[in-house]
């Protein structure tokens, strides 16, 4: 089960785990997107989700009876605002798409996950460990998804279901930044200006990888960044390019 896979670094892993064997169902809101996705690749079918949505979460339950790999990736930020001028809706928005989205899709798919043993893997962010100006709602989300990654892994220890986080500095997907900036092309393209940022296929592969280990090893947290990217407003840009702080 893929969450968040209509687009970015959901739909490259659902694609790349299907093309290592996985039979992969991709969830999103976008059904359209989900079935230019199904038609062009075996091994994967579609369910509308909308993590926010309770009942849209519930009814995963009964499109995976049994669940090997859970990645709950479905999240995104809405601002780029210093905390002073923050909306405070627009936080709630951030919180209940990565975290209490994350809590719901965990908890439909638990039973399936328990009975296979199985593995949930939560898309965090570097923002779950760093924090940068104007990031707080987004820096906050990811960190109590970093928290609640902690607490799951010591919860389901006795079951057998490992918990992992990837946490991924900046990745260049199409959506991202326009999400961020309200569908301001410009000021998202500049987040990018100079910097060969990750791929959405970078993180589908560290996913794999964490998906592909033998069942006594649990990653905890795999980090990766570009090699630009050497901490919190630490970007290398090459010059004359723009800058937009990055997520
Ligand atoms: P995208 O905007 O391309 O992907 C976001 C995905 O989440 C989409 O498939 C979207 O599908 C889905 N989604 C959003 N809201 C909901 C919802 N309410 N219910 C179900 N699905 C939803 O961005 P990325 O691929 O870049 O991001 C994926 C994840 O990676 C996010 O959690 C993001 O925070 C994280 N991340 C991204 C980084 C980056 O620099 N790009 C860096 C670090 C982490 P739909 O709209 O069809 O529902």
């Amino acid at each position: 089960m893929v969450t968040g896979a209509s687009s970015g670094i959901g739909e490259a892993t659902a694609r790349r785990l299907a093309a290592d064997g996985w039979q992969v169902v991709a969830a999103a809101r976008r059904t359209d997107r989900l079935d230019a996705l199904t038609a062009g690749t075996p091994g994967i079918r579609a369910v509308p989700l909308d993590v926010t949505d309770p009942r849209s979460v519930e009814a995963l339950a009964t499109a995976a009876a049994s669940c090997d790999l859970l990645v709950a990736n479905a999240g995104g930020a809405f601002d780029l605002a210093p905390l002073a001028d923050a909306d405070a809706e627009t936080w709630a928005r951030m919180y209940d798409v990565n975290v209490l989205g994350t809590v719901r899709t965990v908890q439909a798919l638990l039973p399936a996950l328990r009975g296979a043993r199985g593995q949930i893997v939560l898309t965090g962010s570097t923002a779950g460990r760093w924090v940068y100006e104007g990031g707080g709602g987004y820096v906050a989300a990811k960190h109590a998804l970093a928290a609640l990654r902690d607490t799951l892994r010591l919860e389901l220890v006795e079951s057998g279901v490992r918990v992992s986080e990837v946490a991924p500095g900046m990745v260049a997907t199409e959506e991202f930044s326009l999400t961020r900036f309200g569908g301001d092309a410009d000021r998202a393209s500049a987040v990018y200006a100079g910097v060969d940022a990750l791929t959405a296929d970078d993180v589908a592969d560290a996913i794999a990888w964490i998906a592909s280990r033998p069942a006594h090893v649990n990653i905890d947290l795999l980090q990766l960044t570009p090699q630009q990217q050497a901490g919190p407003g630490k970007v290398i840009r090459r010059p004359s390019d723009g800058a937009e702080p990055d997520g």
